[in-house]
C-alpha cells in the first residue's frame, strides 16, 4: 500500500548492476543472511536464470521447480514460490534454467515490466517478510526492468577495479526510466564497494572515484576481497555459515547494520 515510503514493509531492494562478476549474488547472499541474523525476516528472489543464489544457499537443481520463473508467469503465488533455506528466517525464490526462456517470452506478454511487481503486490502486504531481496542478471533486459518496478530501492554493487564506473550511467539511466515510466518511488539506496584488495592502490583509487561521483549514497562499508567470500558458495552456504570470523562475513555484517540505520533515519 504504502509502496516507496521509506520504513514500509517489506522493503524490497533489487541488487542491480549490468556487468557480471561484481558481486551482485554474493552482496544478495550475504547482505540477507546478515539482516536475518539481527532477526530480521528476509526473502531472496533469484532472479537470474543462472542461479547463483539458489546454488549459494545449497538448493539443488531439482529443488527448483518451484521458480522465480513460474513466478513471472503467474503460475504460483510467492508464498508457495518461497523455500526455507538453512538460514533461520530467511527464505529463497529460486532460479532455474527456465528463466533464461523468460527474457524472451516476457516480450510479448502483458503488463512485460510489471511481472514481478504483480506476483509480490498480493502476498507481500500480509506476507512475514521485513527485506526481499532480488538479485538482478548482469544485463539491463526484461528480467532486470522486472526488478527495478518491483522494488523500492536499487543497491549497486561496484567492484573495486579500473572500470568500476564504466557503464554506470547505462545504469542509472535505465533507472530513471523505469522511475519516470513506471515506478515513481524507486530510489537508490545506495552503492557498496566490492573486491577492495587494501594491498592494491588501484582499489583506493577506484574507491575515492566512486565516492567522488556518488557522494554519500557509497556506503562507508567496504567489501574486502575475501577468498573465504569465493569459497562458501561451493559449499552452498553463506559465508556467515561458512566462516562467521573472516572478514567478508564481518563487512557484510557491517553492511547490514548501516542499511538498518538507514532506515532507522529516513522512517523517523
Ligand atoms: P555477480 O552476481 O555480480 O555476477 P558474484 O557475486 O557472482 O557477481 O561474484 C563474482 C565472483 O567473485 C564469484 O566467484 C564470487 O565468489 C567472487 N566474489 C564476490 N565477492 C567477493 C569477495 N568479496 N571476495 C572474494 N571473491 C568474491
Ligand atoms: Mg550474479
Amino acid at each position: 500500500a504504502s509502496a516507496g515510503r521509506p520504513g514500509s514493509r517489506p522493503h524490497i531492494l533489487a541488487i542491480a548492476n549490468q556487468k557480471g562478476g561484481v558481486g551482485k549474488t554474493t552482496t544478495a547472499i550475504n547482505l540477507a543472511t546478515a539482516l536475518a541474523a539481527t532477526r530480521k525476516r528476509v526473502m531472496v528472489i533469484d532472479l537470474d536464470p543462472q542461479g547463483n543464489a539458489s546454488t549459494g544457499f545449497g538448493i539443488p537443481h531439482e529443488g527448483r521447480r518451484q521458480s522465480t520463473y513460474r513466478l513471472l508467469a503467474g503460475e504460483i503465488p510467492l508464498a508457495r514460490a518461497a523455500l526455507t533455506t538453512e538460514v533461520p528466517g530467511l527464505t529463497l525464490v529460486p532460479a532455474g534454467p527456465d528463466l533464461a526462456g523468460a527474457e524472451v517470452e516476457l516480450v510479448d506478454s502483458e503488463r512485460r515490466e510489471h511481472r514481478l511487481a504483480d506476483a509480490l503486490a498480493p502476498g507481500v502486504g500480509d506476507a512475514d517478510v521485513d527485506y526481499i531481496l532480488i538479485d538482478c542478471p548482469p544485463a539491463l533486459g526484461l528480467l532486470t526492468i522486472n526488478g527495478l518496478v518491483a522494488a523500492h530501492a536499487v543497491l549497486i554493487p561496484l567492484q573495486c577495479e579500473f572500470f568500476a564506473l564504466e557503464g554506470i550511467s547505462h545504469l542509472t539511466k535505465t533507472i530513471e526510466r523505469v522511475r519516470a515510466r513506471f515506478n515513481p518511488g524507486l530510489t537508490i539506496q545506495g552503492i557498496v564497494l566490492t573486491m577492495f584488495d587494501r594491498r592494491n592502490n588501484l582499489s583506493e583509487t577506484v574507491a575515492e572515484d566512486v565516492r567522488g561521483y556518488f557522494g554519500d549514497k557509497v556506503y562507508r562499508t567496504v567489501i574486502p576481497r575475501n577468498v573465504r567470500v569465493s569459497e562458501a558458495p561451493s559449499h552452498g552456504k553463506p559465508v556467515l555459515l561458512y566462516d562467521t570470523s573472516c572478514a567478508g562475513s564481518k563487512a557484510y555484517i557491517q553492511l547490514a547494520g548501516e542499511l538498518l540505520r538507514q532506515h532507522k533515519t529516513l522512517a523517523a
